[in-house]
C-alpha cells in the first residue's frame, strides 16, 4: 500500500511539473508555421498551399510592404492569418547581405522601430496584441546589448520568437519566457523528411513546434514549394493529432488555457 502511494505521489508530482497543456479538440501537439520578411514567394507560393490545406499561419513583416502587397496582406489577415512584427528595417549583425546593420543601434532605437511597425500593422489589419520575431533571430543590438528586457518594459508585443534548432520543441510552458520562444530555423533547401521528422518529434513529446520559413521556391533561405506541400500533406493527414494554428493563438492557448477555438477541420 505504501509503495502504491509512493508511486501515485511520483505520478502526480511528475505530471504537475512536466505536463504540457491539454491541447484543444484532444490534439496531441501543436505546429506553428511562421514566414519571415514578407516575401513575394510566400504570397505567391506558400499562401495558396496553406489556403488549400485549410491552415492558418503567421507572417512576420517589416516596413518592406507597398501598394501592391498591403492589400494582399490585409486580405490574409481578414481570413485569420496572423501578421507579426519584424521591425521596420530588419537590423542585424554586419554581414555582406545585411543592408541595415545593428552595430550602432541602442536598445531603445530598435524598440522605437518595433513601436512604429506595430502602427503600420495596425493600419493594415486593425489588430492589437502583436507578436514579434527578432531579425536574424538576434536578441542583441549595438554589438552585445540584449534588448529583451527593454522590450518587456515597453509592453509592445505579447510573444517573441527566437531561433533554435531541431531541439526547439516546447513542452515546459511554466518556465517559458514569452519573449524568448524557440523555433526551428531552416537551412537553404531543407528536405521534406527533415521537416516531417521534426514534426514527429514534437508529436512524440506532446509539445509545440514552431517552424521559421523564408523563401518558398524563390527569394532566399529557400524551401522548395514541393517540400512545403509535403509538410502540409503530412500535417493534414495527421490533423486528428496535430493542431496547426498561428503563433498568437497557440501561445494564448498554451499560457492561459483559453477557450478552445472552433475546430476548423
Ligand atoms: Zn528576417
Amino acid at each position: 500500500m505504501k509503495q502504491l502511494l509512493t508511486l501515485l505521489g511520483l505520478f502526480l508530482f511528475s505530471h504537475a511539473f512536466t505536463q504540457t497543456p491539454a491541447w484543444p479538440h484532444h490534439k496531441k501537439a501543436v505546429i506553428v508555421l511562421t514566414y519571415d520578411d514578407g516575401l513575394l514567394s510566400q504570397l505567391d507560393n506558400a499562401v495558396p498551399q496553406l489556403k488549400k490545406a485549410g491552415f492558418k499561419a503567421t507572417f512576420f513583416l517589416t516596413s518592406d510592404v507597398d501598394s501592391s502587397t498591403i492589400p494582399r496582406w490585409r486580405a490574409l489577415a481578414k481570413k485569420g492569418f496572423e501578421l507579426g512584427n519584424h521591425t521596420l528595417y530588419h537590423p542585424c549583425s554586419p554581414s555582406e547581405d545585411v543592408p541595415v546593420t545593428s552595430e550602432h543601434y541602442t536598445p531603445i532605437q530598435v524598440i522605437r522601430e518595433i513601436e512604429i511597425m506595430n502602427r503600420i500593422l495596425f493600419a493594415i489589419d486593425g489588430r492589437n496584441g502583436r507578436t514579434y520575431a527578432y531579425p536574424c533571430a538576434e536578441t542583441t543590438v549595438g554589438g552585445d546589448k540584449d534588448y529583451v528586457d527593454t522590450l518587456r518594459r515597453y509592453n509592445l508585443v505579447k510573444y517573441a520568437r527566437i531561433g533554435g534548432d531541431t531541439g526547439a520543441i516546447i513542452t515546459d510552458f511554466h518556465h517559458l519566457d514569452p519573449l524568448r520562444i524557440p523555433s526551428l530555423g531552416l537551412e537553404d533547401s531543407t528536405s521534406a523528411s527533415a521537416l516531417i521528422d521534426y514534426v514527429k518529434s514534437v508529436q512524440a513529446r506532446n509539445g509545440m513546434g514552431i517552424i521559421m520559413f523564408h523563401g518558398i521556391s524563390g527569394d532566399y533561405i529557400t524551401t522548395d514549394k514541393a517540400v512545403h506541400q509535403q509538410l502540409l500533406d503530412y500535417l493534414k493527414k495527421n490533423k486528428k493529432d496535430i493542431w496547426v494554428t498561428t503563433f498568437r493563438e497557440a501561445m494564448d492557448y498554451a499560457t492561459h488555457s483559453s477557450t478552445p477555438p472552433p475546430d476548423s477541420h
